[in-house]
């Protein structure tokens, strides 16, 4: 019997899981650990509240999840109440599915006055993170500003620009939703320290922009390459860069109707955030690109006024005591996944935060073939019931995946009308309800 441990639930996790059970087929037992006790990681806490049908996809981890071989072991703190050498010995392959959640950092003078938040903090308050649930963001400004060209901002501006009633059918939790109800915002700047060809924005996810309530895209149409250019890009980008020209070419009249305006702010980097005890203004370069289409300043400048800023330029992994971390690139150091002897990492553990959720399928298959590759035979390790008997011991409280269907039933329950479930964000209100 082959015992394997993946740390991680969300999709590279359970992919990894459910490429196991093709592979080995009765032959394994596959561990999933995560520290919070609700599975599903990204799905749950960074694909948008109103991105519901991306989300339908933890329907196909829970086939996974409900094997007889795949278990899931929740509220165990990897480096806390387990070590990486404790899961080494039990286990005969360890695999660190831990994705990105920590915020690439936003590294200028002032990123850590109140008022800055990078997107993991945001992004987690919305969708009910336990460690975001007391972020309370001030809305009551007129003015944010979002740093970064990808989809993060755009969920974000998105989210910011919702009425509520835009929200029905979305599992955004009541704390934002009543915050972003009684938001005073009326313009949000995207800065993008490149240009519109340079954006790693999705069609689908730009194009929704335009069909927003109360909120209006603007595109300066002097920051758009010769309409000619286009034709060089990659389709997803020239969809995208289509969508740019669309919303520069949105008339004022219309504009008229909209209390917030999402304003694109191309060749403009953030050089400093200024403020006396919180944000009041952003410092912005104008930048252009070089011949490698790099972005570099020109040395102009202006401020913007706001009251807060909001950091989406990207993710890194947290990294694990001892175990060899890249930290240019926020990632684990490996080569094909293999980090050391019996220790691999998929997902964005591996390769860093780029992709979409389906990239991670093949991911999690090519780290259960390395792995079979490594081991043709197993080494009789004592895998669950060794981890079981270890947690005991430290008596914690472990999360089963049929406890996880208790506190999914209670979300459910608790859900206002019309929406699929009302997160609980605290862990012991999500412990409470699974027993
Ligand atoms: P991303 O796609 O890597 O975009 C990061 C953006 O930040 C880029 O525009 C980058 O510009 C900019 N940036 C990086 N460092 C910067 C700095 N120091 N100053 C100013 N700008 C900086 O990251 P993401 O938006 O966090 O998305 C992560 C992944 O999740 C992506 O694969 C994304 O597609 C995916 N995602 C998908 C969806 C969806 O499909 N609905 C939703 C959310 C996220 P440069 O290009 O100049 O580096």
């Amino acid at each position: 019997m082959r015992h394997i441990a993946i740390i991680g639930s969300g999709p590279a996790g359970y992919y990894t899981a459910e490429a196991a059970q093709k592979k080995f087929r009765d032959d394994v037992r596959v561990d999933i650990i995560d520290r919070l006790p609700v599975p599903f990681g990204l799905i749950r806490f960074g694909v948008a509240p109103d991105h519901q049908s991306i989300k339908a996809v933890a329907g196909r981890y829970e086939k996974v999840a409900l094997s007889d071989n795949v278990r899931f072991v929740g509220n165990v703190t990897v480096g806390k109440d387990v070590s990486i050498d404790e899961l080494q010995t039990l286990y005969d392959a360890v695999i660190l599915a831990t994705g990105a959640p920590n915020d690439r950092p936003l590294d200028i003078a002032g990123a850590d006055l109140p008022g800055v938040f990078g997107s993991a903090a945001f992004v987690g308050w919305y969708n009910g993170h336990p460690d975001y649930a007391d972020l309370r963001p001030p809305l009551d400004g007129r003015h944010v500003v979002i740093v970064g060209n990808g989809n993060v901002a755009l969920d974000v501006a998105r989210i910011l620009s919702k009425t509520r009633a835009e929200f029905d059918g979305s599992d955004i939790v009541s704390h934002a939703l009543d915050g972003l109800d009684h938001s005073a915002v009326e313009d949000i700047t995207i800065l993008g320290r490149r240009g519109p060809h340079q954006i790693a924005m999705t069609p689908k996810e730009l194009g929704e922009l335009a069909h927003l309530q109360r909120a209006t895209p603007r595109v300066d149409k002097d920051d758009l390459p010769d309409i000619g250019e286009d034709a060089l890009l990659e389709p997803g980008i020239r969809k995208s860069v289509t969508h740019l020209r669309e919303f520069a070419a949105i008339p004022e009249a219309f504009r008229a109707d909209k209390v917030i305006s999402i304003n694109f702010d191309f060749f403009a980097a953030p050089v400093a955030i200024e403020g006396d005890g919180k944000v009041k203004r952003v410092r912005v370069e104008r930048m252009r690109l070089d011949d490698q289409y790099r972005s570099v300043g020109t040395g102009e400048s202006y401020t913007i006024d706001c009251s807060m800023v909001i950091s989406c330029i990207g993710y890194q992994t947290p990294p694990i005591d001892g175990v060899p971390y890249e930290h240019g690139r926020g990632r684990f150091a490996n080569l094909d996944g293999r980090i050391l002897p019996g220790l691999y990492c998929v997902g964005w553990a591996r390769r860093g935060p780029s992709g979409t959720i389906g990239t991670n399928r093949p991911d999690g298959y090519n780290i259960i073939d390395t792995v079979a590759e490594d081991m043709a035979i197993s080494a009789n390790k004592d895998g669950r019931a060794g981890l079981d008997a270890l947690l005991a011991l430290r008596k914690v409280d472990i999360v089963t995946f049929s406890d996880w269907k208790k506190i999914e039933e209670a979300e459910i329950a608790r859900a206002r009308d019309g929406a699929p479930r009302e997160k609980f964000v605290r862990i012991e209100d999500m412990i409470a309800a699974s027993h």
